[in-house]
């Protein structure tokens, strides 16, 4: 079913939708074109954070799969049976692959919602639509990439030609359990590389479908698979083989880290992160009126949405003293009820549970590191009550009076929850958006352009907007600066860091 249809279907659908799921989605690797099980038999169950239900048991890969699903992929690359695709050919099969996303949209979004306790609106509105819009953008590139000739001497014709790399792995996180993966596997393919994918393992049943799709408009079994698994196990794996010429990662700073290690310890294969984040967004002295009502709002949606498991969340929010009591007290009243927690199957509801317990557990824990550190808990604080209390949520939650070494300011949460931090000066907010490790995404709200473009050159992130947060597009690129990473994804420049450049000198006298 198309996502307009899916835009229609009440709770009770997603309800028989979701229990048939259980049953019919693929749980087993995708290898060489064919659902297969672990080599080893190995299988783990996977959760559902509504109610902590066992949703269906998935193989668990490991080395000897990842072994197997690279030697596929090598020979595959070596035939050039995509590597070698003529660019307009590979183009048709990818704009098939988009539409048949979009056929089975209904599908896709349910798959992770179930996964991860996303929002099915969520996912019908924004995740598939944005999924949809990345295949089709990179089928675009395609034929867009170029080459050059250089100048040199009259005698010589000097020229860089693009090529594709050879077998990537790509390694994603579970908080867009789809867009995340197509983010890599989309520009990795439209390059020509034979690509492996490992999903996070609390979140594989969309990304078995894509790759089903991506076979079923055309593309060589051999050119995507999917190896699901732990990260340990499978990810290590495919991290460390000597056949894998690039590793293209999208998760924790922490285990980010261990992908240089890896690949130091095996073959140097290119390393490529998206890691964490903890957003700031800056507050000015001459907020009022509409302006500080939007700002407000934005702030509002940019921490609660997605349950804040959102990477370039803005989590920190640094207000100017002159404004801080107007900004907390409308933050209190158009944000506390703003996201309600329920049962993330039903297309009324804006905020399903984190994506598992543990997370639960952590979260609660840095709520009261930060109320133990002197935070104030303006509201939240808590998991969810009464019906859901099953569930791993978290309702959303506002600490005001953070000073900027606390835990919360420097520690990302992943879950609903804001810090306020007053600050009484431009300098004090530039250097307090800069005390961290991470600088993926900050935002300023100010009617004056002077101001704001001091911002633009003060603040060390990948992404910086001005009275705007978390808006973009396809030509955009996405990544972090320090310990967020070293990369971009969307945009042209993600393409061409799926390719090798190779130098070409031809002596013609
Ligand atoms: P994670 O680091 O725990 O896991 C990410 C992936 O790495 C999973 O597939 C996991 O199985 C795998 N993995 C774990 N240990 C591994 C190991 N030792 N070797 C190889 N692979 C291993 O992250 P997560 O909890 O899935 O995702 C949340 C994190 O992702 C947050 O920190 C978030 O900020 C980040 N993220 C970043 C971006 C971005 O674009 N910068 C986007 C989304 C999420």
């Amino acid at each position: 079913m198309n996502l307009t249809d899916a835009a229609n279907l009440s709770h009770s659908d997603w309800k028989q939708r979701a229990a048939a799921l259980k049953t019919s989605a693929q749980t087993r690797l995708f290898i060489g074109g064919e659902f297969v099980d672990a080599a080893d038999g190995g299988t783990f169950e996977n959760i559902c954070p509504v109610d902590g239900s066992v949703m269906n048991t998935c193989a668990a890969g490991k080395k000897a799969d990842i072994d197997k699903a690279v030697a596929i992929a090598k020979a595959s690359f070596k035939s050039g049976e995509w590597s070698r695709m003529a660019p307009r050919e590979r183009m048709a099969i990818m704009y098939r692959w988009a539409d048949l996303i979009s056929e089975n949209g209904a599908e896709l979004a349910l798959m992770d919602t179930v996964d991860m306790g996303k929002p099915i609106s969520d996912m019908v509105g924004v995740d598939i639509p944005m999924c949809i819009e990345t295949v089709q953008y990179f089928a675009e590139c395609i034929d867009k990439m170029t080459g050059s000739i250089t100048t040199t001497e009259y005698d010589v014709m000097s020229t860089v030609l693009r090529e594709p790399i050879g077998v990537v792995g790509c390694i994603a996180p579970w908080n867009y359990p789809l867009l995340m993966a197509l983010w890599k596997i989309s520009p990795s393919l439209a390059a020509g590389n034979s690509t492996i994918l490992k999903p996070a393992e609390q979140s594989p049943l969309s990304c078995y479908r894509v790759a089903e799709l991506f076979v079923e408009a055309g593309g060589p079994p051999g050119a995507l698979q999917v190896v699901n698994g732990m990260g340990e196990e499978a990810g290590q794996a495919l991290a460390r083989h000597m056949d894998v010429s690039k590793i293209s990662f999208t998760g924790s700073t922490e285990v980010g880290k261990l992908m240089h290690v890896y690949s130091g310890e095996s073959n140097m294969k290119k390393v490529s992160l998206e890691c964490g984040g903890k957003g700031p967004q800056i507050f000015c002295e001459d907020l009022e009126g509409e302006l500080l009502d939007r700002a407000v709002e934005t702030a509002i949606n940019g921490i609660f949405f997605n349950m804040g498991q959102v990477c370039s969340a803005g989590s920190r929010l640094i207000v100017h003293s002159k404004i801080h009591d107007v900004f907390v007290e409308k933050f209190i009243a158009m944000g506390k009820d703003a996201y309600t927690c329920g049962d993330p199957l039903d297309p009324a509801v804006n905020l399903g549970p984190l994506v598992d317990h543990e997370s639960q557990a952590r979260v609660l824990r840095m709520v009261e590191t930060a109320v133990s550190e002197g935070g104030q808990l303006e509201f939240g604080g808590t998991a969810a009550a009464g019906d859901l209390q099953e569930g791993a949520y978290v309702v959303p939650t506002m600490i005001t009076g953070v000073n900027d070494n606390d835990t919360i300011a420097q520690l990302e949460a992943f879950g609903p929850v804001v810090a306020v931090i007053k600050v009484d000066s431009d300098d004090e907010a530039i250097e307090i958006a800069n005390n961290s490790i991470y600088g993926l995404q900050g935002s300023v709200w100010t009617d004056n352009y002077r101001k704001a473009m001091r911002y633009v050159r003060e603040i060390e992130c990948g992404t910086f907007l001005v009275n705007s947060f978390e808006e973009g597009d396809m030509t955009q690129p996405f990544g972090g600066y320090k310990q967020s990473g070293n990369a971009k994804d969307k945009c042209f420049d993600s393409l061409l860091s799926y390719t090798n450049t190779k130098a070409v000198w031809f002596r013609l006298n």
